[in-house]
């Protein structure tokens, strides 16, 4: 393990490398990352840097979304294969279809999407700014792909708009139910739930605070209980602890992204020894994705 980490360190010199890794990462991935997060604060936080070489441990759109916003650095993704269920049950061709049957209507896309579908998007967002940029729409009626429980926790906030869902969901939050969250509160009573709007509707409204991966930590930080019970993919527990000792977090224990952990330590150095596995996009479709974005980022 200490050999590897090395390695990796050695890697990044040479390569005038930054590692990214997603929240949901393995512990091993979070720890060699210089920088930890959310796919979008991550590929921003990339873009800033002066390094030349990006490697995105995470899902494949994410890497999409890294190479977006720095099309000059070189990304690349330690495992090609690990692609987002949820972008997945998107396409460019049934956004157009929806769109001609929704004449005028925007078309706002949640970031976990592949870039061919950022690039038939008006705005993207993320599920913490998703509220904000879909009340900001000059449209009454608002496409929402691909996530249908996020679109649907939007709509209730937005009464204004008139919200056309999508059918598609992640796997893992759709996966927890209003009896996993009861379970957990019998074993934790009084420990506030926390739980990411990919959740269903009947999950969320159980819980005591609503919120991105990002919003979780701050809720967690300045809760009172040292007992916390949180509704997302587990792998948000390691960075939970190490941004709030003490405290104690409970995840319903069968949430794990696969696809979250084909980023392994061994395929970090395997990547960055070859030089393999890199995003590239057609330069027409990277341009065409990147207008939703920066509509978004401003
Ligand atoms: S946790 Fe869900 S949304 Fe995130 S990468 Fe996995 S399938 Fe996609």
């Amino acid at each position: 393990m200490e050999e590897i980490v090395a390695r990796i360190a050695e890697l990044k010199g040479e390569l005038n490398a930054v590692i990214l890794a997603h929240n949901y990462c393995l512990p091993e991935v979070q720890d060699v990352a210089d920088y930890v997060g959310d796919s979008l604060g991550l590929s921003i936080k990339a873009s800033t840097t002066d390094a030349d070489v990006i490697v995105f441990c995470g899902v494949t759109f994410m890497a999409e979304t890294a190479k977006i916003l720095s099309p000059g650095k070189t990304v690349i993704i330690p495992d090609p294969a690990a692609h987002c269920a949820m972008a997945a049950m998107c396409t460019p061709e049934q956004i157009d279809r929806v769109r001609s049957e929704n004449p005028g209507a925007e078309v706002v896309g949640y970031v976990n999407s592949t870039a061919a579908c950022k690039a038939r998007m008006d705005v993207c967002c993320t599920s913490s700014n998703a509220v904000e940029i879909v009340n900001g729409t000059a449209s009454d009626r608002v496409i929402f792909v691909p996530d249908r429980n996020l679109g649907t926790y939007v709509a209730s906030k937005c009464p204004g708009k008139e919200v056309v869902l999508w059918n598609g969901f992640c796997p893992i939050h759709q996966a927890i139910t209003v009896g996993q969250v009861s379970e957990l509160r019998d074993r934790f009573p009084g420990a506030p739930v926390v739980a990411h709007p990919e959740c269903r509707t009947e999950v969320l409204d159980m819980a005591d605070h609503i919120g991105s991966t990002e919003k979780m930590i701050s809720i967690a930080r300045s809760s009172d209980s040292d007992d916390i019970i949180v509704l997302t993919e587990v792998g948000m527990r390691h960075r939970l602890e190490a941004e709030c000792p003490g405290k104690r977090f409970h995840f319903p224990e069968h949430a794990v992204c696969s696809a979250m952990k084909m980023a392994d330590l061994r395929s970090i150095v395997s990547c960055m020894e070859g030089m393999s596995n890199r995003m590239e996009l057609d330069p027409e479709m990277l341009d065409r994705a990147y207008a939703p974005v920066k509509r978004m980022v401003g």
